[in-house]
C-alpha cells in the first residue's frame, strides 16, 4: 500500500446550525458601511453565520468530525439572542444523509472550545436536565493550551466558553477518550493540526491532505470569506495583531501551495481558493464546479 492510499478519501462540509452574531463584533475596527455590503445585518445588527463542521472519511471506514457546532442545549432566551436555528439542521441529520450516526464517528477534532464549536459535544438526554455524550465512541482531540485556557479564561472571553460543554470530558470516568495535543502534530494520516493564538490561546486550524488536494479548515482565524484582508479581524480576538500575522502566514502558504480554504462561519461559501488582487490583497474565490477535486464532491453529486 502506498502512503497516499492511507490518506482521507472524502471531505464533506456539514452545516450544523445557522445563527447570528453582531456584525460590529465580527468585523472589529472595520466600519459598518464596508462590511454591510458583503454581510448585510438584520434589524438587531446581526449578520448570518453558520456552524460548518467537516466530515473526513478514510477508505477503511474511519470517520473524523472537525468541530461539532452549537448543539441543542440552548434555552429559548439564548436562541433568541443568537438567532439559533439548529432544529431542522443538526449534525445527526447531516450524518444520516451519509449513512452515519454519531455513534459511528471515530474521532472528534475540536479547533477550540468556544460554544459555537464545542456546544454539540453533549446532547439532551431523556430526563429534562440530563446531558449525554453525543459522540460516545470517538476519541476527542483538543490542544492542551486551549483546554487549560477554557477552564480559566479571562473576563473578556469568558462568555464564549461554557464549562458545561467540555469539562465533563476530563472529569467523568465514563467519558469518551480525551487526547490533549501539544503544538503542531499530524494526529491522523494526512490530518495536521496547526495552533494559532490570536483568536484565543491554543486554537488549532486543521490541514487535510488527500491524494489530489490540501484543504485548510480555518476555524476562527478567517471565519468567513469576508475576513481575508489584514484588518478584517474579529472584535472577539484576544490578540488581534497576532491574528493578522497568523493570517498572513497561512495565506502565504495557501497561495504558494494552492491550498483550498474552508470557512466555518461563512453563510454561503464553503470551499474557496486564494487570489491576489492588483494591490496584492488576498480574496477568496469560491471553487467553480469544474475545479472541485474528487474528494470534495458530495457522493451523489453529478
Ligand atoms: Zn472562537
Amino acid at each position: 500500500m502506498s502512503a497516499s492510499e492511507k490518506l482521507p478519501v472524502r471531505i464533506t462540509p456539514m452545516v450544523e446550525s445557522r445563527f447570528g452574531l453582531d456584525g460590529g463584533a465580527m468585523f472589529g475596527i472595520i466600519p459598518r458601511p464596508l462590511w454591510s455590503r458583503t454581510n448585510p445585518p438584520d434589524e438587531q445588527n446581526r449578520i448570518d453565520m453558520t456552524s460548518r463542521c467537516l466530515l473526513i472519511e478514510y477508505a477503511d471506514g474511519t470517520s473524523v468530525l472537525v468541530d461539532v457546532g452549537m448543539g441543542d442545549r440552548w434555552t429559548d432566551k439564548e436562541r433568541g439572542i443568537y438567532n439559533v436555528h439548529a432544529q431542522d439542521i443538526g449534525l445527526k441529520h447531516a450524518l444520516s444523509t451519509h449513512a452515519l450516526d454519531p455513534d459511528s464517528i471515530d474521532h472528534v477534532v475540536l479547533t477550540h472550545l468556544h460554544f459555537d464549536h464545542a456546544g454539540g459535544l453533549r446532547s439532551k438526554g431523556a430526563a429534562p436536565s440530563e446531558f449525554v455524550p453525543t459522540f460516545k465512541n470517538a476519541k476527542h482531540w483538543v490542544q492542551r493550551r486551549n483546554w487549560s485556557w477554557a477552564h480559566a479564561p479571562s473576563a473578556r472571553d469568558g462568555g464564549s466558553y461554557r464549562r458545561d460543554d467540555f469539562a465533563w470530558l476530563g472529569e467523568s470516568a465514563s467519558a469518551p477518550e480525551l487526547e490533549l495535543v501539544d503544538g503542531v502534530a499530524e494526529i491522523l494520516p494526512g490530518i495536521e493540526v496547526l495552533p494559532q493564538h490570536g483568536h484565543t490561546y491554543g486554537m488549532q486550524i486543521i490541514k487535510i491532505r488527500t491524494a489530489s488536494c490540501t484543504v485548510a479548515f480555518l476555524a476562527d482565524l478567517i471565519p468567513t470569506s469576508s475576513h481575508m484582508r489584514d484588518p478584517y479581524v474579529m472584535g472577539y480576538d484576544l490578540q488581534p495583531t497576532v491574528t493578522v500575522e497568523e493570517k498572513r502566514a497561512l495565506l502565504y502558504e495557501a497561495t504558494r501551495h494552492d491550498w483550498i480554504l474552508c470557512f466555518e462561519h461563512d453563510p454561503i461559501t464553503d470551499f474557496a481558493r486564494v487570489e491576489l488582487d492588483k494591490r496584492g490583497q488576498p480574496r477568496a474565490v469560491a471553487l467553480a464546479s469544474g475545479e472541485v477535486p474528487e474528494e470534495l464532491k458530495a457522493p451523489n453529486a453529478e
